[in-house]
């Protein structure tokens, strides 16, 4: 799923090309993309509109438009959006008033859109939906102190939860804990001052790192243009089972957290006591 690297990889990619341009026509070729809003009343809230800005929150990329309007997409699973004229699994088109089109391609059809009308409404949105920006100044670590203040949730579920820390997934999650020596399965609110400031800095880093290397593409993300990322490249644990730890030589291991395949070194990330206990 594309995470906050991928989706600001790709803000940043579209945001010359389509910023100052006009929106005149959303061909939302799957309803469901939208639903419950109906898809002709949605097309007809964007149509003619300028694109004042393309901008991003946790993983949702957003499209400022002229009078106040905004319309917001969260890819999920295998969306992609393209500068190209037609694509597989095309699900909307949004033709530019300079005869380009951006196509939101997606194969499994989790994608949404939704337009909001004012920036209050984006505002109560985004309020009952993501925490903190990640990359933003208010992401201090006394920020996380309060979040994770008598939390017994293991601290990979705590950063996958959109609604404390927005934009954070699977993979970033993973090398961040790994950078921070931290074992996923430690209760959040156990971790103790440098810990968390261990663990906000290496959030950061890896969000920073995968910015850089323009997203990672494991199956299906790919740029505008249709290239691949490649932080891949640089995975530290994540997907790396058996390899040797970069730090330690010990052998990496998959085990289960927060519902997901997650992979930790487990010499550097002491697993807490009940879960060593048991394993
Ligand atoms: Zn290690």
């Amino acid at each position: 799923m594309p995470e906050l690297p991928e989706v600001e990889t790709i803000r940043r990619q579209l945001a010359p090309v389509v910023e100052g341009r006009r929106l005149q026509e959303m061909e939302i070729l799957d309803p469901r993309w939208c639903a419950p809003a109906l898809h002709v009343e949605v097309a007809d809230a964007v149509r003619g509109r300028r694109i004042e800005r393309l901008d991003r929150r946790g993983k949702y990329l957003v499209w400022e438009l002229s009078a106040d309007v905004h319309l917001l997409m969260h890819l999920r699973m295998t969306g992609n959006l393209l500068y190209a004229e037609d694509a597989r699994f095309a699900r909307v088109k949004l033709r530019l008033d300079d005869g380009n089109t951006v196509v939101f391609a997606d194969q499994r059809r989790f994608g949404t859109g939704v337009v909001l009308l004012g920036s209050d409404a984006r505002h109560d949105y985004f309020a009952a939906r993501l925490g903190v920006e990640p990359l933003s100044a208010d992401f201090t670590t006394e920020h996380l102190r309060e979040l994770a203040r008598g939390r017994r949730a293991p601290v990979k579920a705590f950063l996958l939860t959109q609604e404390r820390i927005a934009g954070v997934g699977n993979i970033y999650a993973d090398e961040a804990l790994f950078i921070a020596r931290i074992h996923p399965l430690r209760p959040v609110g156990t971790l103790r001052g440098p810990q968390l400031e261990a663990l906000r800095q290496a959030v950061v880093k890896v969000l920073h790192d995968g910015i850089d290397a323009r997203g990672a593409t494991i199956d299906d993300f790919r740029h505008a243009d249709g290239a691949e990322g490649s932080f891949q490249d640089r995975f530290l644990v994540h997907l790396r089972a058996g390899e040797r730890c970069v730090r330690c030589g010990a052998t990496i291991v998959k085990i289960r957290a927060a519902g997901r395949g997650t992979y930790v070194c487990p010499r550097c990330q002491r697993a807490p006591r009940t879960v060593a206990a048991s394993s």
